[in-house]
């Protein structure tokens, strides 16, 4: 363990270097070519089998070990977010209104590390690591469009694992949990449509407005009352669209929110009984009203042993003061999860506080001001290193956690 960490700091400035030229190019979307090609240029010549989406500019590259065994893979996401940066970096983004503010250019980095450590070694591997490089996580299902084009397949993978950088936990601690760690995150709309007419006679008109304001009450008492307090959903309308004079009873009232959930259970059962509400409620006031869901990631939810299998990895690599089992998931959303539910494996993140801020103080992913310690990239060079050599000593075996792990030093 001692060795892939000082194999790691080996390639840091490597790394650090890539991270800054990605952080400088930040792309948005499906479609990156300058960061695919920052990413093709730094695994050329390392004999790997790489190959490139059709449909997407992803990055699929396999290393064979000196033995036959099964495959592990591992994935950085690519793209980056539309904001204006607003850190004052050095190598702050020069492309206007984008920014990489979720940490996914030091995933790429972090990965390309892990290549470049992984190759020096491939012949003490049995199997195939898999290293994805995917573009498209903020919204565009991109993972989803790498597995439509084999990315699980040909030699199938048997386990998957990928980091997310964290600036709100302490830097170079790890931490993850068995089963939901992110939750799905699906778009509600309403539309509810009555009869318009003036505000001073409203028992002529059909007025939208009392009825939305019912079904926002509604929804969130169904939240409370129908779904289990184990098994968390979150229901938020955040946005309502009503009239536009004073003295106008509008036709219609649109709103829309969002739908978290943690389990595909609690999802379907407010997916369900949300729409059973809103067209419940307007019906009975003489009126009509529709629940849209427009999908979107599933809960990402780790397998018990694979997370309990990271944790020892990590405690193993770096102590076990620096790693720790999440209490709760978090309500954010990931497209990994789509790869977790066609096999076992586990997300886990990775903390990148800042020096001099405490994580709590620290901007968080999404913001226009996230920094991240780069001293960090270097323990997830050296975790997904270890990820992969485990899991591939053992035979593509998950072991087992005996215990809890500890919680991390904060
Ligand atoms: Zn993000
Ligand atoms: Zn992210």
């Amino acid at each position: 363990m001692d060795d892939l960490l000082r194999a790691a700091s080996a390639v840091r400035d490597d790394v650090v270097r890539l991270y800054r030229r990605i952080h400088a190019q930040p792309e948005i979307g499906l479609q990156l070519p300058r960061t695919q090609a920052a990413v093709l240029e730094a695994l050329d010549g390392l004999g790997l089998e790489v190959r490139t989406g059709r449909t997407v500019s992803s990055v699929v590259a396999d290393l064979h070990g000196g033995g036959d065994g099964p495959t592990v893979l591992l994935r950085a996401d690519m793209d980056a977010l539309p904001l204006t940066e607003d850190t004052g970096l050095a190598h702050a983004s020069v492309v206007d209104g984008a920014m990489h503010a979720c940490g996914h250019d030091a995933h790429v980095a972090m990965l390309v590390g892990a290549v470049r450590v992984l190759a020096a070694r491939r012949d003490a591997l049995r199997g195939t690591v898999r290293f994805a490089f995917q573009p498209g996580e903020e919204g565009f299902h991109g993972a989803r469009a790498m597995i439509e084009e084999g990315l699980l397949d040909a030699p199938p993978v048997g386990a998957a694992f990928a980091l997310h950088v964290s600036p709100n936990l302490p830097s170079g601690s790890v931490w993850t949990r068995g089963g939901p760690i992110m939750a799905s995150a699906d778009t509600l709309r309403v539309t509810v449509t009555g009869r318009g007419g003036h505000a001073s006679t409203p028992h002529l008109a059909r007025d939208p407005v009392p009825v939305a304001a019912e079904i926002v009450l509604a929804i969130h008492s169904f939240v409370t009352r129908r779904v289990s307090a184990f098994d968390p959903v979150v229901a938020t309308i955040a946005h309502l669209d009503a009239g536009r004079a004073p003295n106008v009873i509008p036709e219609r009232v649109e709103m829309s929110g969002t739908l978290r959930a943690v389990s595909p259970g609690g999802r379907a059962l407010a997916t369900e009984g949300l729409g059973r509400l809103v067209a419940g409620i307007a019906d009975a006031h003489g009126m009509t009203a529709a629940l849209d869901v427009e999908p979107g990631y599933p809960p990402t939810v780790n397998d018990a042993a694979a997370a309990g299998f990271v944790l020892r990895v990590a405690a193993d690599l770096l102590g076990p003061r620096r790693t720790g089992t999440m209490p709760t998931p978090v309500m954010g959303a990931e497209d990994f999860s789509y790869v977790l539910e066609r096999r076992p494996g586990a997300l886990a993140f990775l903390g990148v506080c800042p020096p001099g801020t405490r994580p709590a103080d620290a901007h968080s992913c999404h913001s226009n001001r996230m920094v991240l310690d780069e001293e960090a990239l270097v323990t997830g060079v050296a975790l997904h290193c270890a990820l992969a050599t485990r899991h591939l000593a053992a035979g593509g075996r998950v072991e087992r956690l005996d215990g809890d792990a500890r919680p991390a030093a904060s």
